[in-house]
């Protein structure tokens, strides 16, 4: 359903992102895994194109865009792209003076004009996915560091993305609040939510992923079932860096 085709990306002379190919079926959920500064953020951000690429070509659903380097690509086209993705960050980036319900609903009255009592109906129905019911009227600034990343999610997936996007979800987190989220991301894995999830979190990772990506240094170097990627990685660069998560 999302396909990325020969990325590249470069930041001036620096290529972050060598040729990388890989797609991602309905349903499925894939870790993206890799030492720092391997581009797994610059992946993520290629795709909802918070970042865009230098070139090749994104493919979410129906809608593709191909990038070449020198030719502008329309800001409709991005925003129509964009919208069929969730992004959860590392630090929540929940909007500070807005309940939790607000922001939830935010991007349904701004950006896709629902009517406000709407919006919250669905806003709710969300934090109650999330366990986050009663602190619908809640400031972010009074929640744990879980709670708003569970806040994050609902808010990501108020539009109804194609695609969750988590960028190190759980990394900010304690354990026992880290396993929360994890608790939050499982239960939307069995129900189909399509995910790609950057971790070192070896723990999220094995519990929800069917799906693996090892990113070094901007090149796949090994993708496959995640079992197989944890448990029995072919290349040794994969290993060495599995070893080290262990
Ligand atoms: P990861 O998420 O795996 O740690 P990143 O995607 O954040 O890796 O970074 C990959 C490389 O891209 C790093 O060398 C980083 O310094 C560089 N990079 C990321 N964002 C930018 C940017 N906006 N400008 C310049 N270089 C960047
Ligand atoms: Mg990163």
């Amino acid at each position: 359903m999302i396909e990325l085709s020969h990325i590249e990306k470069k930041f001036g002379d620096h290529t972050v992102l060598h040729d990388v190919s890989v797609s991602f079926a309905e349903g499925s959920v894939t870790a993206l895994i890799g030492p720092s500064g391997g581009g797994k953020s610059t992946l993520l951000r290629c795709i909802n194109l918070l970042e865009i690429p230098t070139s090749g070509r994104v493919r979410i659903g129906d809608e593709a865009i191909d990038f070449r380097p020198g030719v502008k690509v329309r800001w409709a086209s991005i925003q129509k792209l964009r919208r069929q993705t969730g992004m959860v960050f590392q630090n929540f980036q929940l909007f500070p003076h807005r309940t939790a319900i607000d922001n939830v609903s935010e991007a349904l009255t701004t950006v896709l004009k629902w009517p406000r009592e709407k919006a919250q109906q669905r806003a709710r129905e969300l934090l109650d996915k999330v366990g986050l019911a009663h602190k619908a009227d809640a400031w972010p600034s009074t929640l744990s560091g879980g709670q708003q990343q569970r806040v994050a999610i609902a808010r990501a997936l108020a539009p109804s993305p194609k695609v969750l996007l988590c960028d190190e979800p759980t990394s900010a987190l304690d354990p026992e609040l880290a396993g929360e989220v994890v608790e939050v991301l499982a239960q939307l894995a069995r129900e189909g939510t399509t995910m790609v999830i950057a971790t070192h979190d070896l723990r999220l990772a094995s519990t929800i992923a069917q799906e693996a990506i090892f990113l070094d240094a901007g090149v796949v170097v090994e993708q496959g079932p995640a079992r197989h990627i944890f448990t029995n990685p072919q290349r040794q660069r994969t290993q060495r860096f599995i070893a080290t998560l262990t």
